[in-house]
């Protein structure tokens, strides 16, 4: 079961592809190659990719799918709620499992990415609900600052 984020309307997570495919089922979708294999790679890698990284590690396993299938199915899948983007900084929007996401910290010198946890937030999030009613989302775009190593420079 994955983590279930205050903000998100689903009510579970799912944590494994078969879990995905079961929903697009349910929702009355089909388990097409294009899509297996599209979460097989999010499932499996690092996060953090690009549409286009996507779009060239599933055409490494699964050549005959078109990259235009493949950001229809990111598309689908962020609808569902199984992934959410992010905007790193002036760089391209990274797309991640929603169960994985987190907040980012991005060094707007050198472009380090630093993975910060929702508590880094906390004050934040409940003093924008409380004075404003205001619901934030620190994991949609990423924070700029200066890292540690560009400030000692
Ligand atoms: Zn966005
Ligand atoms: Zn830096
Ligand atoms: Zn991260």
């Amino acid at each position: 079961m994955g983590a279930v984020h205050g903000s998100h309307a689903i009510l579970a997570e799912p944590d494994t592809v078969d879990e995905v495919l079961d929903m697009i089922r349910a929702s009355g979708g089909r388990a097409t190659t294009s899509r297996r294999v599209l979460l097989e790679v999010l499932f499996g890698g690092s996060g953090h990719r690009t549409a286009e990284d996507l779009g060239r590690e599933v055409a490494a396993r699964a050549p005959e799918v078109h990259i235009s299938t493949v950001y229809r199915n990111l598309d689908e899948l962020e609808r569902m709620g199984v992934v959410t983007h992010a905007h790193m900084g002036h760089g391209p929007v990274i797309y991640q499992l929603a169960s994985r996401a987190h907040p980012h910290l991005i060094c707007e010198r050198c472009g380090t990415r630093i993975h910060a946890p929702d508590e880094l937030f906390g004050h934040l999030t409940r003093t924008a609900l409380r004075s404003f009613g205001f619901a934030v989302d620190p994991r949609h775009l990423a924070i700029s600052g200066v890292c540690s190593q560009c400030a000692d420079r």
